[in-house]
């Protein structure tokens, strides 16, 4: 494969962005080599400046549930863009996405919309807080939830790829209000909420863990954590920014049928463009300025064009038997790449969740955190770069999600498994 415009482009980046990257799982750094700069791409295909081409399996890091480039998805986009990209004043279809968001995640009477999935776990935290009067969060081990100051401990995503403790930046005293336990752990969540509860305004979780690899969470986890939060006075908030409208049309929350008091969303919501949201109880969300007292605000917060990007996905993930048929697609490449993983006789443990998957280099089962750094990473970084040889773009990362998008074909998916049928026996 060549890939000298790559590196070249790569070389002039790091002149002058940092890392030559603009987040950091980008660079490749947990994988080896340099990444591949992208010149563009269409439903399930990825092209590189040097011309390969990719089966892609990031889709973003989330948002491309369409695949590239959807035709209906642009089409809204530059019918939104000719009427003005921003206008610092509101618009009609700003409700109409707040509208459909509401229909579809069960727990929501009300949403604000903001840029990023980064901002709306922020506010849904300061809302929290303001609503409860107290001050300390509670967080899972190898969650990530953004790169807000106090969700950045014991962080999964990037944090967890680059092997960074606790970043530098965030006083002590920020991080000192977040506690944190192991994922899918009854025993020491309770323990520690035995201990802080007078001051714990809300427990943050992802109700399928995706950013230290994918991490279902137990049948009991959930459930508990919505009756011992209630029996405390704790808000219960989802992030649900990368399984809203993912693993379910209405999240995480409407396939396991729990009701958290906030949820998070971002990535899907806005078809490829910058976008967040945070939205639950209507008591709660009234607290919100300028209808209540928290703060919040963006100059491009609901911003027309993500907002038509945002609700073109919506409108198009609504149409009947979509779930379906990313559920049986993503069964056929698991259990495609799981029977590879057994005839080359290499320990490879998988989770899946609708169109999540996972899949770890390691004897054991992976519950947690823990369990999923015991994966053996250098033969993930083998297996990482025999697939992109072969013209499949995987996370360039043990600790990210696999993901599916409706662009995916069987064809697609036979590919990949033949693939990885010859790699798994490499490494
Ligand atoms: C991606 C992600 C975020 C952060 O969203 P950004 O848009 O990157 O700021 C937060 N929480 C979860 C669960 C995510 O997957």
């Amino acid at each position: 494969m060549r890939t000298e415009k790559s590196r070249a482009s790569f070389k002039m980046a790091q002149l002058v962005i940092p890392g030559g990257v603009n987040s950091p799982v980008r660079a490749f750094r947990s994988v080896g080599g340099d990444p591949l700069f992208i010149k563009k791409a269409k439903a399930a295909m990825l092209e590189d400046v040097d011309g390969n081409s990719f089966i892609d399996y990031v889709l973003s890091w989330g948002p491309m549930i369409l695949g590239h480039a959807h035709p209906s998805v642009l089409k809204a986009i530059i019918k939104a863009a000719k009427n003005g990209t921003s206008y610092g004043a509101p618009c009609q279809d700003e409700t109409e996405l707040a509208r459909l968001i509401i229909q579809a995640v069960p727990s929501i009477d009300q949403v604000r919309l903001v840029n990023s999935g980064t901002e709306a776990v922020m506010s849904a935290i300061r809302l929290a807080r303001a609503y409860t009067k107290r001050d300390s969060i509670l967080k899972f081990e190898g969650c990530y939830h953004g790169h807000a100051d106090h969700l950045l401990v014991k962080a999964g995503s990037g944090i967890a790829t680059l092997g960074i403790p606790d970043t530098p930046g965030i006083p002590k005293a920020f991080a000192r209000q977040t506690l944190t336990v192991p994922y899918n752990d009854i025993t020491a969540t309770k323990k520690l909420i035995l201990k802080h509860a007078k001051n714990l305004a809300a427990i943050i979780v992802e109700p399928v863990g995706g950013n230290m690899g994918v991490v279902p969470p137990g049948d009991e986890f959930l459930p508990w954590l919505r009756m011992i939060t209630i029996k405390y006075g704790i808000l219960l908030i989802f992030d649900e920014v990368i399984t809203g409208f993912r693993v379910h049309y209405g999240g995480a929350q409407a396939r396991y049928k729990i009701m958290p008091d906030l949820t998070c969303l971002g990535k899907i919501i806005g078809g490829g463009l910058p976008i967040g949201a945070y939205g639950g109880r209507k008591d709660i969300m009234q607290m919100i300025s300028p209808a209540g007292p928290v703060y919040q605000a963006g100059t491009l917060s609901g911003n027309p064009v993500a907002v038509a990007a945002g609700l073109e996905t919506l409108r198009q993930l609504k149409k009947p038997g979509i779930y379906k048929e990313l559920e049986k697609k993503s069964k056929m490449i698991a259990e495609g790449l799981g029977e590879a993983a057994r005839q080359a006789n290499i320990p490879y443990y998988q989770t899946r969740v609708g169109s999540m998957l996972g899949g770890f280099f390691t004897e054991g089962s992976v519950t947690d955190f823990a369990s999923a750094k015991k994966s053996d990473t250098a033969r993930y970084a083998k297996f990482f770069h025999g697939m992109l040889q072969k013209g499949l773009y995987l996370a360039p990362s043990q600790f990210e999600a696999m993901l599916l998008s409706t662009a995916h074909s069987t064809s697609h998916i036979k590919q990949t498994i033949s693939a990885a049928r010859k790699i798994f026996k490499m490494i």
